[in-house]
């Protein structure tokens, strides 16, 4: 192996000294929401695991069984042969739940956004895009392209941004609970924007990643909670948060996905989702789209709310919507969120620090995620641990 060259210590030095390196650390143990990292035994605050349902026997027994009948991977991309049975029957159970004509499943979110994004936008297209859109959308808007417009975050923008007034397809794209502000996008002020526009032309792509499970009718997200799921051109889900598995899907027309299959580089490009995952998916939509996942999303709000007010309470600047279970506490300087990260930890408590290019520069927080698995007893443990400091 060559020795690392300058430039690589020098980028590093440049990123430590600016107050960014990061060192991702390891949950070598975990039960329940409970855990150790970095040694030390933590309530866990930071997991997507929205419902608790990652470590939920029937999900890991589902796992086990797709990989006992199908094999440890896909084997190859879908477009070749690595189209399984087990793809169809996760497709359609994500058509079924969330009402669409069909879906298109995807290795991770991050590919799913990229091959929406890129697979439907080209050059001569706008793309007004949300400004706290996720890295994925943004990295989707590079590929595509098109024109891209950063709106101000939660404004619907308007077609005639476009410099010569002539876009080919208008589309706006957001999400529906933004990861790092545990806010809604407006999803309504998008459609309406959209149609006023004209339905031919102007369309509305919606990243549910983060609503999933955890908003709306049997969590079919926000565009269903506010009613306007049928106006939007496509929803992307991940299976990797309240659903407790890993990949993700488009839902959407069979004309969309059949062209995203035709034109969706990160679709196209890399093999199947495992069988596992595909497996832990379809056990995890059975839950979320239950009378079951309707209590968990009640215990989820009763612990976000607990969890919002304490915080306030103790002079904290907590935003976000008041039932969401990414309770983001803003701080400021990196250095500050770290030394808060760290001080937490030493009391037990894991909830990671969020620096840039995550959030804008001097927005740096610490984002606290709750989950149905955590008890009423945990949340005050972090608020006690919180009044310490
Ligand atoms: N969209 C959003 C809003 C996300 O927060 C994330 C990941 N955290 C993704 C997409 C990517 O999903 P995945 O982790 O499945 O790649």
């Amino acid at each position: 192996m060559a020795s690392p060259p300058l430039f690589v210590r020098d980028r590093l030095r440049l990123i430590e000294a600016a107050g960014l390196l990061r060192r991702p650390p390891t949950i070598e143990t975990q039960d329940g929401v409970r855990g150790r990292v970095n040694g030390k035994s933590a309530l866990l605050f930071c997991s997507n695991d929205y419902l608790g349902l990652r470590l939920d026997p029937a999900i890991r027994r589902a796992a086990a069984s797709a990989a006992e009948q199908y094999g440890g991977g896909s084997g190859s991309s879908r477009l070749i042969a690595g189209s399984l049975a087990i793809h169809d029957r996760l497709e359609e159970a994500v058509a079924r739940w969330l009402g669409t004509e069909t879906a298109l499943v995807c290795s991770s979110g991050y590919q799913a956004n990229l091959a929406l994004v890129q697979g439907l936008c080209q050059s001569g297209d706008l793309i007004l895009s949300d400004g706290l859109n996720h890295a994925s959308l943004i990295d989707g808007c590079r590929l595509s392209r098109a024109r891209v417009v950063v709106m101000d975050h939660g404004s619907p923008g308007s077609a005639t941004l476009s410099p010569a007034g002539d876009a080919g397809q208008v589309f706006r794209l957001g999400e529906g609970l933004y990861s790092m502000d545990g806010d809604r996008g407006p999803v309504e002020a998008w459609v309406g924007a959209a149609a006023a526009e004209g339905s031919e032309t102007s369309h509305v792509l919606v990243d549910e990643a983060h609503a999933l499970g955890v908003f709306g009718p049997e969590g079919q997200g926000v565009c269903a909670e506010r009613g306007v799921a049928n106006a939007v051109l496509a929803r992307v889900g991940t299976f990797g948060k309240a659903v407790g598995a890993h990949g993700a899907f488009i839902a959407c027309s069979a004309a969309t996905r059949e062209l995203l299959v035709n034109t969706g580089r990160t679709y196209i490009f890399t093999t199947g989702l495992p069988p596992a995952a595909a497996g832990a998916a379809l056990a995890g939509i059975e839950v979320v789209s239950s009378e079951r996942g309707d209590e968990l999303r009640a215990t989820l709000q009763a612990r976000a709310s607990q969890l919002r007010s304490g915080l306030s309470a103790l002079g904290f600047e907590v935003v976000g919507d008041a039932d969401a279970p990414i309770v983001p506490v803003l701080i400021g300087p990196a250095n500050e969120a770290m030394k808060l990260y760290s001080s937490l930890l030493d009391r037990g408590i894991y909830a990671m620090a969020i620096r840039p290019p995550t959030v804008p520069d001097g927005t740096c927080r610490l984002r606290f995620t709750v989950s149905a698995a955590h008890s009423e007893v945990d949340v005050d443990a972090a608020l006690s641990a919180l009044s310490e400091l």
